[in-house]
């Protein structure tokens, strides 16, 4: 017999853990069911920056040349992509790269910028009420650089958020050292993100986790849910490995995951993962104070306590989160280019994980149009952590039937 329930979320990484949280905050009974542990997900080994500034969606001009620029140097890139026929990656390509337009940053900017300072002010909120150990660091994001042009771009990302009155500084070299004095002396310039902040995402998720399972929200974990069953445009059955359940609402958060559940109720997504890796190190007396960026090489670093966080790469892959050892070092040697930091550090994780990534760079949050009881929130690319919190609302609001505390229109799926 099929379990009655509430709300089912289906996926516990930022966004299901998220959207859990809100929906146990207004009252809703909230079964999280995960095909893995929840809390883990592609979340929680990823750098932990909480980036309101970042207001230009991936894709922008210039995207396609330095896509191209990357493929043919493939050992300096930070990018690689799979080459298959799939008719659903060749599209996302086709349709990312129609997307690379003055257009498309214009019509993202307001869209991410409310999404990104709702988050934050909510990162900082629950932070502090529920008083969760998470290393939460409101000293901003900064970006290094080491040539003239990266650091250009860096100024003119700066301008963009100066236009939208949020705050960014632009650093010389010497600024650059007070501010970070771990800094290596190849590097020239910096942009310093002040209204960034950054946690460890790991500790934070957990700490969401026990939030949202001592509200009484039921947790499903190892059980994945491989069927749909629907009548009349709603959801009526969940087919799981763990048995059947009978929701009332049903909420897609799977992440990179989300088109296969999509496509079982007739929904076509276009989310493609993009992989990355990340690598913690024991820290030694030589810790960052903030949270890093290192610009040409787009490798971030992470100062969480007693140990530092460096993630890197994008690559257009395929549901498989397997660690590649060599991509790993790649990152590593970075830091060494950008930080006074010896590498005889002790290795204490490394990890793989998929950005789920639209063909424009916006996530999709939505009461969809086709199912009736069915809200979806997925596709955040490479701002999953970050624009957790204000999803999570979100999503309580669209289930409850309220209204969305910020215009939704540039978040759904229509768009495509
Ligand atoms: C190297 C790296 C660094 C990153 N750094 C940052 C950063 O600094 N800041 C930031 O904001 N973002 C960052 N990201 C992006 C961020 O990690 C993702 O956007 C985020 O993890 C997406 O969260 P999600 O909840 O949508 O998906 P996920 O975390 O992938 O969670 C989806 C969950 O759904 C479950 N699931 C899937 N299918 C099923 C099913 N059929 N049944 C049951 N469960 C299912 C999965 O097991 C998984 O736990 C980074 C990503 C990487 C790879």
């Amino acid at each position: 017999m099929a379990h009655k329930t509430d709300v089912v979320v289906i996926g516990g990484g930022s966004i299901g853990l998220n959207a859990a949280y809100y929906l146990q905050q207004t009252g809703r009974h909230v079964t999280l069911i995960d095909q893995g542990n929840i809390g883990i997900g592609s979340s929680s080994g990823n750098a932990g920056h909480i980036v309101p500034s970042h207001i230009v969606p991936l894709a922008a001009p210039g995207m396609v040349w330095q896509t191209i620029k990357w493929l043919l140097t493939p050992s300096k890139s930070p990018f690689s992509m799979r080459f298959s026929l799939d008719p659903d990656y060749i599209s996302f390509l086709l349709r990312f790269s129609m997307s690379c337009t003055e257009e498309n940053v214009r019509r993202s900017l307001i869209p991410l910028k409310n999404l990104g300072l709702l988050s934050s002010v909510e990162f900082a909120r629950v932070i502090s009420e529920e008083g969760l150990d998470c290393n939460y660091n409101q000293s901003g994001l900064l970006f290094l650089y080491k040539t003239k042009s990266a650091w250009e771009g860096g100024k003119h990302e700066a301008e963009l958020l100066h236009q939208n009155n949020m705050p960014a500084e632009i650093l010389d070299r010497d600024q650059v050292r007070q501010r970070e004095p771990l800094s290596d002396d190849s590097v020239i310039g910096g942009v310093h993100f002040t209204g960034d902040s950054s946690l460890n995402p790991g500790k934070y998720l957990a700490a969401i986790k026990q939030r949202v399972a001592t509200q009484g929200a039921v947790m499903v974990e190892n059980t994945a849910v491989t069927g749909l069953e629907t009548v009349n445009g709603k959801i009526t059955k969940l087919v799981t490995s763990q048995g059947e359940f009978s929701p009332e609402e049903v909420v897609f958060a799977a992440g990179s995951w989300t088109p296969i559940l999509a496509k079982k109720v007739g929904i076509p997504l276009p989310i493609q993962p993009a992989k990355g890796y990340s690598l913690t190190i024991k820290a030694g007396d030589r810790v960052p104070s903030q949270a890093l960026l290192l610009g040409e090489k787009r490798v971030a670093i992470t100062p969480l306590g007693d140990q530092i966080r460096v993630t890197g790469r994008l690559e257009l892959s395929s549901l498989n989160t397997d660690v590649d050892q060599k991509k790993v070092d790649g990152i590593a040697s970075a830091v060494c280019d950008y930080l006074k930091i010896n590498r005889n550090w002790e290795t204490l994780d490394t990890w793989a994980g998929l950005r789920p990534t639209t063909p424009d760079g916006l996530p999709i949050i939505e009461r969809s149009a086709a199912v009736s009881n069915l809200v979806i929130a997925a596709g955040h690319a490479m701002l999953g952590l970050s624009l957790g919190p204000a999803t999570g609302l979100l999503v309580s609001q669209l289930v409850n039937g309220t209204q969305p505390i910020i215009d939704l229109t540039g978040f759904r799926s229509s768009r495509f």
